[in-house]
């Protein structure tokens, strides 16, 4: 059945996902545009791509999409290819038979089960192979867009971090693929719709996607030698590199720690909600593997050995431990021939019960924690304090039934801004923003866990009241009808629409069984949604909602003694304690060392070094199947797209089957809008969807939109346009139902749009404190992002705007609303309402709708009513904005142990003219260079360059970065690097393929028709997609080259903004007065 508690964020604070910080998403002309640049209003709970809204898409896409304005919904090619499947070497086939079951006897496997699953129209077989006991479900449907995953249990018995390395290291080469890295070679030149592997606290992840078959099983035998042959298990420099070393240039300097995976997990720890979560984790499961930390906690990874490394490895990546899954509409023969050759070679393990799960008792007691976490200087440290109330709700795994009640009541709880316990935790003024991802159910035994951030010393004990309070009225009283149904809806909705964005279908399902089969039991059971959510509803109907929930409200959490209150205080010492910790322990290292062992140490640096930044032989690199340029389409993927006219309006309709759900976008003007309210904008249109009307107030408003709709979203959009000086500035409402409801969807979007008033001022108050705490978080995790935003500020006028609204200007100014809104209320509530006078006119507005010709005829008439009741006077553009901040070097100090360090120039001013060569070497240069050095050599997780086509904004960045200086030098050679550039034809026919994937990249419907007016808004033409696909397609070596003058212009006039440590910026001005200007922000 669905777990419907899967559906939300469940596993973002357990999931180290880890191979790239950002999905490689171009802003290509040719595909999709980008997103929103500020989007911090953009409330994803009430549209998600996504199952149920945000909570479930943060869940669904393990991508770790921080920050930046990509589409979550990444494209790719809907077109068949005419290439057959194509083994990727000789086996022992068989005698080839047409009874799929027959031939999967003859290899070796035997049929266990054999289901159809109507929910996703599949027939799903579960396969034993009988010598290893490797278990295989092979799903088969329609859906192109093909996912293979093979799963590992994996769970560890201390915090070194050893699934995680493993997880990283497998992909570094291996017996088939003796190149450095397998994985970036597929990352550069396959077309896959996804790829990427992750970390759970018990299990280790490796999924693949692809559209095209033979890119398909190309990628399938790739991740299949790397987790069975592994280089890194002989090979004690990928364990250095990505686990931990000692690092020493010259015995004269200071030894450092170096490792990818050390530094992806200091940044971790240095954000509180991380932390909250992890230790909330480990209090709740003090005795199994939970209680540990998988991803690897940096005091501790340094105590890992390599011998314990490698014994983990073949204990546990072996076929009897494993779970894989094929789903599509390939040959389901082929994938059990594949997958053979690589069973064959293995006998039974006893790895099943050494990697078994044990549940955690049950506490006879409560328990409480009190924890420290890095704070920053600035603004009042009593108001910082965090506390998070967490259960563990049961010692047996539940069963379907009841996991799904739990799931429903989780989003009666906490799915809506308008669900009581997160509405009444956040209108008590107690905290600023909720901690805790309600009902979590991917591990073993299901939690729920609850709380506040920004709370001020005093008031913790009243959040812990007033969650135990709230929780027990709810359970005497029970919840509204409107809200039960409004719920019930928005989870049909999400089930039936079955939108996971940019994330492949058959990987959220794999995820889904996953979560059931880890643990030996049925793997078809949470595929099966209907029978126990159509039980549910009679249930409800029958006995009422409160005979469902409220017992499950007393058993699982009020009468239950496995409670772990978790309480952080800030403490703005620690970043630099366990900095000054850290150096303590690496100055005892080298003074235990003999001057021979420095020089050895110094020497195996400098080996590695090396050896990280000397290419892969051409012939190794061959040994990556590539598909050839025959096989990629020449023309650019068609979106069908009329432009006609409803009561003088322009209105874009895409003729797309969509299951009978009908998406909606209605783009209105933003230039009326006086600049002073531009700030406003994101608060606006919050408002405009979490206030009341005259007769309904938000609740009502809210639950409404639940039961008759898919979601509605407001949000502000802006771009440069290229050639163009003035940004394109739009706001856009997004809206889905059914089509049989789309006449309620445009009722309710022109009751937000007309009839919310502007009369909630403690409301408002929270969306300020709630923004403010989102952007002190991004500016944590996502610095990449806020520094890419604050470069764009000074380089063009969109940029700057983006910036107003979602950048360090906007924490400025919200910082300082905060302060105001007491006292001038009266002026911001006329100020919201004469926004909504200037903004929502009838001329300027445009109407985007995809669907089927039938859905979209029957929808004329209500656009055209919508249209009608739209006031059409005529309103004064105010002059375009065309600020920018001051084009200086900046420095934005933030308490962290890893930095985020940006450059960035705009080609466009520097003469450049656009050629589609330039998404294929800024790829490269991010793939290979910045990989290479920054994250590779550098220690950094992630490092890449960026190029904004419409404004010409061509930025580098780093990701949880250990260097400051070094990275910018890094960024600096990048001419000389292209000048140097040597390139055969096969690794140039990579590199374009690689890009043909990302502008091509794979998009459901709802996805296509809004790409589509995106580009019609930029002024993109289909002539203009196809000569910049033909430029991409001609793309040669001498482009390379002379790009090298074009990036030089940054290294000279190029603009540096750095989000980092107090320590690193100060070092870092010391040897070079770089940064003119130096932001406290935390
Ligand atoms: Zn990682």
């Amino acid at each position: 059945m669905e777990r419907v508690a899967l559906l939300r964020t469940s596993g973002r604070r357990l999931l180290h996902r880890c191979r790239r910080p950002r999905p490689v998403v171009h802003a290509a002309a040719s595909s999709a545009p980008r997103r929103p640049s500020s989007s911090s209003s953009f409330s994803s709970r009430n549209y998600a791509g996504l199952p149920g809204g945000a909570r479930l898409l943060t869940t669904a896409a393990p991508l770790h999409c921080a920050g930046r304005y990509w589409p979550a919904a990444a494209p790719r090619l809907v077109r068949r290819l005419s290439a057959p499947a194509v083994s990727t070497s000789p086996s022992p086939v068989p005698h080839d038979t047409d009874d799929v079951h027959e031939y999967a006897a003859l290899l070796g496997f035997e049929k266990v089960s054999e289901q159809s699953i109507d929910e996703c129209k599949s027939t799903a077989v579960l396969y034993k192979h009988k010598k290893t006991g490797a278990e295989v479900m092979s799903v088969s449907n329609d859906d192109e867009n093909k996912v293979f995953g093979i799963v590992f249990r994996t769970p560890p018995k201390n915090s070194t971090g050893i699934p995680h390395i493993l997880e990283h290291s497998v992909l570094c080469g291996s017996r088939k693929y003796p190149l450095k890295e397998p994985f970036v070679e597929l990352l550069k030149g396959s077309l896959h719709t996804f790829l990427n592997a992750f970390t759970y606290p018990d299990r280790t992840c490796y999924p693949v996607a692809s559209t095209n078959a033979k890119d398909f099983y190309n990628l399938v035998d790739v991740y299949l030698d790397a987790v069975f042959f592994p280089r890194c298990v002989e090979d004690f420099q990928t364990f250095q590199q990505e686990g931990w070393h000692y690092e020493l240039d010259n015995p004269e300097e200071e030894i450092s720690y170096k490792g990818v995976v050390f530094n992806e997990m200091k940044g971790v720890y240095s954000q509180p909600d991380n932390i909250m979560g992890r230790v909330s984790q480990q209090a709740l499961f003090p005795e199994n593997t939970y209680g540990v930390d998988s991803g690897g906690d940096p005091n501790e990874i340094p105590k890992l050995t390599f011998e314990e490394f490698k014994e983990f490895h073949s204990n546990y990546y072996h076929p009897s431990n494993a779970r894989i899954w094929f789903y599509g509409d390939d040959n389901p023969k082929e994938r059990l021939r594949i997958l053979s050759e690589y069973l064959d070679q293995f006998e039974a393990s006893p790895a099943p019960n050494e990697s078994k799960v044990w549940p955690q008792r049950l506490f006879k007691e409560p328990v409480r924690i009190v924890e420290k976490y890095p704070a920053g200087q600035e603004g009042d440290l009593k108001k910082k304090y965090m506390v998070c109330i967490n259960w563990l709700l049961s010692e047996e795994p539940l069963d379907v039934e009841t996991e799904l009640t739990l799931g429903f009541l989780d989003h009666l709880l906490l799915g809506t801004p308008a669900s009581p316990l997160r509405r009444i935790l956040l209108e008590s003024g107690l905290g600023d923003a909720i901690v805790g991802g309600g009902v979590e159910d991917e591990l073993l035994q299901p939690q729920f866990s609850i709380g506040l951030k920004g709370v001020s010393e005093d008031n913790i004990q009243k959040v812990e009241e007033l969650v135990m309070q709230t929780l027990k009225n709810l359970s005497e009283e029970g919840f509204a009808p409107e809200a039960v149904e409004a719920s019930m809806n928005t989870i049909e909705f999400a089930l039936r629409e079955n939108n996971t964005g940019s994330f492949p279908r058959g990987l959220s399902l794999m995820l889904r069984s996953i979560g059931k089969w880890i643990y030996d039991m049925d793997p078809f059971e949470p595929l099966k949604y209907e029978r126990p959510l159509q039980h549910l509803k009679a249930r409800i109907a029958a006995e009422g909602s409160k005979a469902v929930f409220s017992p499950l409200l007393e058993k699982f959490i009020l009468n239950n003694a496995h409670r772990a209150t978790v309480e952080m205080q800030p403490d703005p010492e620690k970043a630099s304690r366990d900095e000054a910790a850290e150096k303590e322990i690496l100055k005892q290292v080298k003074s235990s060392m003999t001057p021979e062992d420095l020089a050895e140490l110094a020497r195996a640096t400098k080996e590695l070094k090396d050896k990280q930044e000397t290419p892969d032989p051409p012939e190794a690199l061959k040994a990556v199947p590539c598909l050839s340029l025959q096989d990629i389409p020449k023309e650019p993927i068609h979106v069908p797209i009329e432009v006609g006219e409803i009561n003088g309006v322009k209105v874009l309709q895409h003729d797309l089957f969509t299951n009978d759900v009908v998406y909606s976008e209605i783009v209105f003007d933003m230039s009326p809008l006086k600049k002073d309210h531009l700030q406003l904008l994101p608060l606006f249109c919050q408002s405009l969807l979490e206030m009341g009307t005259k007769d309904m107030d938000f609740v009502q408003l809210n639950q409404l939109i639940g039961r008759k709709t898919g979601g509605i979203s407001v949000y502000p959009f802006t771009s440069s346009i290229k050639g163009k000086e003035d940004p394109l500035t739009h706001i856009i409402v997004r809206g889905k139902s059914m089509a049989t409801r789309v006449e309620d969807l445009f009722n309710l979007i022109y009751c937000i749009l007309q009839d919310v008033q502007f009369t909630e001022q403690q409301r408002f108050k929270q969306f300020v404190c709630q923004s403010k705490a989102r952007m002190e978080n991004r500016l944590r995790g996502s610095g990449h992002g806020i520094a890419a935003s604050r470069m764009d500020a000074k380089l063009n006028a969109a940029g700057w705007i983006g910036e107003q609204m979602g950048g360090i200007s906007y924490l400025e100014y919200l910082r300082d609303l905060e302060t105001k809104i007491d006292q001038d209320w009266d002026k911001i509530s006329s100020a919201l309402e004469e926004m909504r006078q200037s903004l929502f006119r009838k001329d300027g507005c445009l109407v985007n709708i995809t669907s089927d010709w039938k859905n979209l005829e029957k929808s004329n008439k209500h656009i055209a009513k919508f249209l009608d009741s739209l006031p059409s006077t005529t309103s004064v553009g105010s002059d375009p904005w065309l600020y920018r901040l001051p084009s200086v070097n900046e420095a934005i100090v933030v308490p962290t142990q890893v930095n985020y360090v940006g450059k960035a120039g705009n080609l466009y001013q520097s003469g450049y003219q656009l050629n589609g060569s330039a998404y294929v070497i800024s790829k490269h240069i991010s793939t290979t260079w910045l990989w290479d050095r920054v994250r590779v050599s550098g220690g950094a997780y992630g490092g890449f360059c960026d190029f904004d086509t419409h404004s010409g904004v061509f930025s580098y960045l780093s990701y949880r970065d250990p260097n400051l200086l070094k990275t910018l030098e890094v960024y600096d050679e990048t001419a000389k690097f292209l000048r140097e550039l040597e390139m055969d034809d096969d690794a140039l026919t990579k590199a374009i393929i690689g890009t043909i994937g990302d502008v091509d990249s794979y998009q459901l419907p709802d996805a296509k028709g809004y790409s589509s007016l995106m580009r019609y808004l930029l002024g993109i033409t289909e002539e203009e997609r196809q000569q910049r696909r033909e430029e991409i397609l001609s793309t040669s070596l001498k482009d390379f080259k002379e790009f090298a003058d074009v990036v030089e212009t940054i290294k000279d006039n190029g603009v540096v903004v750095a989000v980092a440590s107090p320590e690193d910026v100060e070092a870092a001005n010391k040897e070079n007065p770089l940064f003119s200007d130096i932001k406290k922000c935390l």
